[in-house]
């Protein structure tokens, strides 16, 4: 496929409008195009058979349908699925699928979950985390962001109805493509996934939460926060020296002022590191001013990082100081452990790498 083809799947409604017009075209012919995309589902543009035969070799010239070759589908024991996906410039990038009893958040509404990449690689430099250790790449376009939630249905059979921008990549430094996917999720005429149903987590980049909070939709924010005081945060995450907690918690201030929903704080529980009483204790204050609710995650372990997660008994008692101070916590059960899907297991891959784990392809 040349990669000068653009993904049909990045364009919203409006684009489409737009494009009809450029080449002589009804509006009406734009809802067709969509409908043949999201509704029905077509994997050629030979299948829109109510547009003109003209119309389509225009379309194929510029655009192709936007599915992403899946270059392997890894089964875990708990139906967690792995996909790596190959984009036109032979870059490779990781979504996973969780199944429907273990969502983020604790959701038991029997949703899948897919957790998308929002770039090829992490600019980042989170000290525990797989996905920036080969550093940054690129973002990906809005096109490759919908095509992974697209091709997973289309991979899978089952509908999506949960989306978490948890995969490799920090979203709010691709306001663009992340604030252009999101539209064509939600939109009734695309994938029509409620927002309350997308939930964008980030690192803490200030000014782009600020952005975001002004986008008309309802999407549910997480932090990755993982320290409750400076001087633990910033060992562990070196963005927290241009954004403090205190500025992101101005950040936060403004998104919940424009928005409904409860702010989720992550928090990976690192050994020796960020799961002292204290620190619990600390975090508990700084939910209680956000009424957010926390999801603490034991740390998932990387190859060549040094990192690794308390005990059960430490899980329990940095838990026990949010519970009694009232603050909705949970401990993520975690799914995908087995083949490296976990929380902050993504990482770009060589596809010789990849080929070289053993794996138990599903199909
Ligand atoms: N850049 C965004 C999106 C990535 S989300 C963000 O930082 O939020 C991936 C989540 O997994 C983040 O909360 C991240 O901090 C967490 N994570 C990273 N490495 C992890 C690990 N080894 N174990 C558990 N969680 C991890």
């Amino acid at each position: 496929m040349p990669a000068s083809l653009s993904s049909a799947y990045g364009m919203t409604l409006d684009d489409w409008i737009e494009w009809m017009a450029e080449h002589d075209q009804s509006k009406f012919r734009a809802k067709q195009v969509v409908q043949w995309l999201f509704l029905k589902r077509v994997t050629s543009f030979d299948e829109m058979t109510n547009l003109s035969q003209s119309l389509r070799e225009e379309l194929k010239k510029e655009f192709t349908i936007g599915l992403l070759p899946s270059v392997r589908l890894t089964g875990s024991q708990d139906t967690t699925r792995k996909f790596l996906f190959r984009l036109s410039d032979d870059r490779l990038i990781e979504t996973v699928k969780i199944p429907a009893n273990a969502n983020f958040d604790g959701d038991r509404s029997g949703r899948i979950t897919l957790c998308v990449s929002s770039q090829v690689g992490c600019a980042y430099d989170c000290k525990f985390c797989a996905s920036g250790l080969a550093g940054f790449t690129r973002n990906l376009t809005a096109g490759e962001i919908v095509g992974q939630v697209m091709t997973a249905e289309h991979e899978t059979g089952d509908s999506i109805r949960n989306i978490v921008f948890m995969g490799m990549g920090e979203p709010l430094a691709n306001l663009t493509q992340l604030t252009k996917a999101l539209t064509i999720l939600n939109a009734d005429w695309g994938m029509n996934l409620g927002a309350r149903h997308m939930t964008v987590s980030t690192s803490g980049l200030a000014p782009q939460i600020e952005k975001l909070a002004k986008i008309p939709m309802q999407i549910r924010l997480a932090i990755s926060l993982h320290g409750a005081t400076d001087e633990v945060r910033e060992q562990i995450m070196p963005v927290n020296k241009k954004y403090p907690i205190q500025r992101l918690f101005q950040a936060l201030d403004v998104w919940m002022a424009h928005k409904k929903q409860m702010v989720t704080f992550e928090y990976i529980l690192i050994e020796g590191v960020n799961d002292s009483l204290e620190q619990a204790a600390i975090l508990a204050k700084r939910a209680k001013s956000l009424h957010a609710k926390v999801n603490l995650i034991p740390y998932n372990t990387v190859e060549g990082l040094p990192w690794k997660r308390p005990d059960i008994p430490q899980q329990d008692a940095f838990l026990k100081v949010l519970s009694k101070a009232n603050i909705t916590a949970t401990i993520r059960r975690e799914k995908g452990h087995d083949i490296d899907a976990a929380c902050g297991q993504l990482r770009l891959q060589e596809e010789g790498d990849w080929l070289a784990v053993p794996t138990s392809p599903e199909k």
